[in-house]
């Protein structure tokens, strides 16, 4: 049997290790072309050893040195900056697991796609900025887009052998993140520390804070909407706190199929890799008699308004996600530095939004000069604490 290939944008991350914990187990099964990272050229390096990778990228330019230095006497080409991570990105290989988080993995990804290759994307911010951008590109390069994210990963599954005409509603289950009981002058004291800990989820800083405030969900909610074109008014929210249902799509004859499974990426990330076959994890099995009850509730738009905005973003469409987005990262950063209080990160969103009528983006360059604007305009509006 031949190996397969594989890169990893975003391999020091939360999705990247789970990733490679996957192949370490199989590894004579799998091929490591690239793997990427931000600044953690140690980490990188000790990881592109260890899988045998063709090549490593750090965007940072000035951690080239020490990723050379690291990786002296290997025949692992070392590579730093935006464009090498690109050009790293559209090396042909089997599966491209896009794990950059945030819109700056939005060029690589699409570097990926316009190769036509296999993507399994969880870097769920670059569908969010560049929904059309994207999904016109998968079609047009002949690529196959399989989501990552574990709500995605469900209705992927579940939709398997149906026609989209017959969905009746997509329903994403949200746990609520860390936040989900507390009042409104809870949330106003609420700090970075409380927000990163996830009850369910260990994940990174960005998806940790995006979970406590909602925004995760909204960004999904116009993930689905992209994904799955069912029409946005077939597309719901339930709060799910034991995140063991991870979706659920309901059909016009009253059937609902929903996927189950413990809260570890490394389920929908092993369902991408092997799809359309199936592989071993070392994640528990499900115990249903020990995890006992099952409970669903509505979301709380008081107090979580950001599944709102996200909704009248997509309803807005052109321009108007990737403003959300933007906006949303630059407050989430704001917060984590101690600079913006946690219930201001959707209120300032809003503040971003509101009067910003950007033309819709035709292409990857446009999306791109929107989101540096977008990212501008959240940093002139923010005030100081
Ligand atoms: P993380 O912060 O743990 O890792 C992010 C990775 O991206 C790291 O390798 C980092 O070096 C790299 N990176 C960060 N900024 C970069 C930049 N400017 N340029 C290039 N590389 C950069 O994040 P994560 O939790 O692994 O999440 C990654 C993506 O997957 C996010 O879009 C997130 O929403 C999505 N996702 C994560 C989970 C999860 O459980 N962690 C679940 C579903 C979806
Ligand atoms: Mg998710």
């Amino acid at each position: 049997m031949t190996a397969r290939t594989i890169s990893i944008l975003g391999a020091t991350g939360s999705i990247g290790a789970s990733t490679l914990d996957l192949i370490r187990r199989e590894k004579n099964k799998w091929r490591v072309v690239a793997l990427t990272a931000n600044g953690n050229a140690a980490e990188l390096a000790t990881l592109a050893r260890e899988f045998g990778a063709e090549v490593a990228v750090v965007a940072d330019e000035a951690r080239l040195p020490q990723l050379r230095e690291a990786l002296a006497g290997t025949n692992i080409h070392a590579a730093a900056g935006t464009s090498a991570l690109t050009e790293a990105a559209s090396r042909p290989a089997d599966i491209t697991v896009a794990a950059i988080v945030g819109c700056a993995g939005l060029a690589p990804t699409m570097a990926a796609i316009e190769n036509g290759g296999t993507i399994g994307l969880a870097n769920k911010e670059s569908l969010v900025s560049a929904g059309e951008v994207l999904t016109k590109a998968v079609a047009r390069h002949g690529a196959t887009l399989l989501p990552v994210d574990s709500e995605h990963n469900a209705i992927f599954q579940c939709l398997a052998g149906n026609d989209l005409e017959h969905v009746r509603w997509i329903t994403l289950t949200a746990s609520g993140g860390p936040f989900r009981d507390w009042s409104h002058d809870q949330l106003i004291q609420a700090t970075p520390a409380q927000a990163v800990k996830h009850p369910n989820w260990d994940m990174g800083a960005k998806i940790s804070v995006d979970s406590a405030t909602m925004f995760n969900k909204g960004l999904e909610l116009i993930e689905a909407f992209h994904l799955f074109p069912v029409g946005l008014e077939r597309l719901r929210i339930i709060v799910h706190p034991q995140s063991i249902v991870h979706s659920m799509v309901e059909y016009r004859d009253g059937s609902t199929l929903a996927q189950l499974g413990p809260s570890d990426m490394r389920v929908p990330i092993a369902s991408t890799l092997a799809w359309p076959q199936r592989m071993d994890t070392p994640c528990e099995p499900l115990d249903l008699a020990q995890i006992g009850t099952l409970t669903f509730r509505a979301p709380d738009e008081e107090r979580f308004p950001a599944t709102r905005l996200a909704r009248q973003a997509a309803e807005a469409g052109g321009g108007i996600p990737a403003v959300l987005n933007a906006a949303n990262e630059i407050a989430v950063a704001a917060f984590l530095a101690g600079q913006l209080g946690f219930t201001r990160i959707a209120a300032h969103v809003e503040d971003v939004l509101s009067g910003f009528a950007p033309p819709a983006p035709a292409t990857l360059e446009d999306v791109i000069a929107l989101d540096a604007e977008a990212r501008h305009r959240a940093l002139a509006l923010m005030e100081p604490v």
